[in-house]
């Protein structure tokens, strides 16, 4: 394993508990980022989704972060060659950077949602921040002929300015119930011993096709764990659609 990959630099998602922590006391409603990732069972908090209905036989794949020259390309090949189906929530700056790889992802038949314009904790912000940027990240998106349904708030944190503004703009919020924690453990045994433990009916499965919030090595971790992933569904009679078919 490559040295210090537990241990990421500051600006890593899952490391500022104590300023989420605290700017969430400036907020109506506090973070529920770290609620939705150990929740897993409940389908929803709030208007917030965590999960499909648990009576489906399908389970929907997101990526987060992209796109990314690097990394969307590698798992767009996977995902054909394994006959998956996913959804990328895009932000709203590397779509605008790399409109091919958005064209590239919806030829391939996969949902396109929003991830935000910039990747920024919303708990840190306020109500016009958050509102500016979601607006800004639709504009990218309509501009690429994307009219996204969801919105997954970076770093899953769905506070009451995130709640307020996509409801504004008719954006359900989507957090996940099982993930590869590939930013934490880069290693692809890892990603998908953590993945087949929650792969249920209407799962929800939170992963990235960037390493630019996850640190170096992610994209490739998921990218060899989706084998193992393509095979637990097979063995559980599950299969992959877009997030949108999930939660109709
Ligand atoms: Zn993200």
């Amino acid at each position: 394993m490559r040295a210090g990959a537990v241990h990421r630099p500051a600006r890593c998602r899952w490391q500022l508990p104590a300023l989420v922590g605290a700017a969430g006391l400036a907020h109506a409603l506090p973070s529920v980022g770290v609620l939705g990732a150990i929740a897993g069972r409940p389908s929803r908090l709030g208007p917030i989704r965590l999960r499909g209905a648990a009576g489906t036989e399908a389970v929907a794949l997101t990526f987060d972060d992209g796109p990314s020259p690097e990394g969307t390309p590698r798992i767009l090949h996977r995902l054909e060659q394994l006959g998956l189906r996913a959804t990328f929530f895009v932000t709203g700056t590397e779509a605008a950077r790399h409109p091919a790889l958005v064209a590239d992802i919806r030829s391939a038949g996969h949902g396109v949602e929003s991830h935000g314009m910039e990747h920024r904790h919303h708990l840190l912000h306020g109500p016009r921040w958050v509102e500016r940027d979601l607006r800004a990240a639709l504009d990218v998106l309509r501009s690429l002929g994307v009219r996204p349904r969801y919105l997954r708030p970076p770093y899953g944190q769905a506070a009451a300015a995130t709640l307020v503004a996509a409801q504004r703009h008719r954006l359900g919020c989507v957090l996940w119930s099982c993930w590869g924690r590939e930013f934490a453990e880069p290693r692809a045994a890892a990603v998908a011993a953590r993945i087949r433990q929650r792969l249920e009916p209407g799962a929800i499965v939170l992963l990235h096709d960037s390493d630019q919030h996850c640190g170096p090595g992610s994209v490739a971790a998921v990218d060899q764990a989706l084998e193992a992933v393509a095979q637990e569904l097979a063995r559980r009679r599950l299969r992959s659609v877009r997030l949108a078919e999930l939660l109709e």
